[in-house]
């Protein structure tokens, strides 16, 4: 049986303050080893320190062999550990920053925005993601809600972020273009950037601020009374609080709960079309049930590709959709590198069940099934996700307010997405609001603000009410 132990990283008495002043001081001694190319786990750790009252965050007194310090690496046997009132050198061969108090599975958006935030607010922080630099699957698309989440660590302007100007809808073999206002687009309304230059961004903000990346590739899981210890082949680290901010597939997800079904999966495929480029956005609705091709445009190529739900769509007929519509409409377009990944695209009911935290765990994005299931935008939920998470370990009881947190500003919105889903891909509807988008002003900027994450799905009804568009209303009206 698991011993309850919630308090959250930033609540501890003043011995733990003793303590995160001993690791970071640890820290800083395996950052200088770093810079001379040392890796952690083989430095031969040098501490000078005084000792004072040794009595550790657990109350526990450090005396002898044997000794728990979590500054020094939990369990470590350290010989001479609690000699009180003595000044003392230890020369040890274990690694001094193996114990954080959050270790963060994962350096996508959340678990990169986790660990900025928490560093920031003096945790000690472990990022462990072994891909970097790596291009993610994804169109790219981030809205300017989801920049400005980050703007005090990432400043879009300072990216290779094309700014969409229109964005184009298709549906039975009909289309109508949708434009963002030159004020708009000075801010970023809607974004597309590259997931190597985005994420990699929030990960150097996150290393800066403090945060340890670790380039492991989480293997194995394990938990006692007080701490997770998190393996990969030839690293762990041992940790208060586990995140699980690693997608899709969550490794920490299938340990604390169990993994996604395929009924609340999306597959989504497609290729980057290399050496093309564009500032315009293209969906269209033709031909894929519960999904859309999309051509979004990056600064030297274009992400095209497909969704739809994984229990109604197979990716290779997703890809040879693509591929034909990339014929069609992108001229030139012959380099093409292929992508594919699947998408958390929760049902109503799924969302409602969802339980994304518990007993000093927590699960941040994708890994908690944090994307809208009409639009699948993720990276924005992602990083509010994040910012949730590390608002509540500041709090008393930090899972019970993150899942609180989460119900009240994603969870719900999600539903309503889940709940319009099932209308909102008939091709009735759609052949409809490509025609109000045609004829109507006010449809093409409501459309305009739903993709760049300004319209919330509780306002639209009423919105689209006040537009008039009366066959658009009955359609919608029918869910
Ligand atoms: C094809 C496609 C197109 C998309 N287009 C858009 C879009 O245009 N706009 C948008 O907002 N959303 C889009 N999404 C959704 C978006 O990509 C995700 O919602 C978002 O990336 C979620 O961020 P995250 O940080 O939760 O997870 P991820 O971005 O998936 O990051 C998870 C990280 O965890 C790491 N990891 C996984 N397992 C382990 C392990 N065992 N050990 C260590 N590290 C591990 C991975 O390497 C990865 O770096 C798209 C998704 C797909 C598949």
């Amino acid at each position: 049986m698991v011993a309850r132990h919630n308090r959250n990283p930033f609540t501890r008495n003043a011995n733990t303050v003793k303590l995160a002043r001993s690791r970071r001081r640890g820290r800083r001694t395996v950052e200088d080893a770093q810079n001379q190319g040392v890796r952690h786990s083989t430095y031969l750790t040098r501490l000078l320190r005084s000792s004072g009252d040794r009595r550790w965050a657990d109350g526990s007194r450090g005396s002898g062999s044997g000794a728990r310090d979590p500054a020094l690496g939990i369990g470590a046997r350290v010989p001479g550990l609690g000699i009180r009132g003595l000044d003392w050198k230890l020369e040890l061969d274990t690694d001094v920053s193996s114990h954080f108090d959050v270790a963060i599975v994962g350096a996508g958006p959340a678990g990169s925005w986790a660990a900025y935030r928490l560093a920031e607010a003096g945790a000690r922080v472990a990022l462990l993601d072994a891909s970097h630099p790596r291009e993610k699957p994804c169109g790219g698309g981030v809205t300017g809600r989801a920049f400005q989440l980050v703007a005090s660590a990432v400043e879009a302007l300072d990216l290779p972020v094309v700014s969409v100007r229109t964005a184009s809808f298709a549906a039975a073999g009909r289309a109508a273009g949708v434009s963002f206002s030159s004020e708009e687009r000075a801010a970023v309304t809607l974004g597309v950037v590259g997931r190597q230059v985005f994420d990699g961004a929030l990960l150097a903000a996150a290393a800066r601020i403090g945060a340890v990346h670790r380039a492991m590739r989480v293997t194995a899981i394990e938990r006692t009374a007080s701490m997770w210890t998190v393996s990969a082949v030839s690293e762990r680290v041992t940790c208060d609080w586990l995140i699980g901010a690693d997608g899709a597939t969550s490794l920490v997800r299938r340990r604390v709960a169990s993994p996604f079904p395929r009924s609340e999966l999306s597959v989504a495929t497609g290729y980057f079309v290399r050496d093309v480029s564009s500032n315009e956005i293209a969906i269209d609705f033709d031909g894929v049930p519960t999904g859309y091709v999309w051509s979004f445009p990056r600064a030297d190529h274009l992400a095209v590709g497909a969704c739809g739900q994984a229990d109604t769509v197979s990716a290779p007929s997703l890809l040879a959709h693509t591929r034909a519509w990339i014929g069609r409409h992108v001229k030139d377009g012959g380099n093409l590198q292929r992508y594919s990944w699947p998408i958390p695209s929760l049902t109503e009911s799924a969302l409602r069940a969802e339980c994304p935290a518990g007993d000093r765990w927590m699960l941040l994005g994708d890994a908690a099934g944090l994307v809208d299931p009409i639009t699948r935008e993720g990276i924005y939920f992602a990083l509010l996700s994040a910012e949730h998470a590390a608002a509540s370990l500041r709090g008393h009881s930090p899972d019970v307010e993150y899942v609180q947190r989460l119900r009240d500003t994603i969870y719900d919105e999600l539903i309503r997405a889940a709940q319009l889903k099932a209308r909102f891909f008939r091709p009735e509807l759609l052949a409809l609001l490509v025609r109000a988008l045609n004829r109507s002003a006010h449809v093409r900027e409501i459309m305009a603000d739903l993709v760049a994450g300004r319209q919330t799905y509780a306002g639209l009804r009423r919105r689209l009410l006040g537009t008039l568009e009366w066959g658009l209303m009955f359609e919608l009206l029918r869910l």
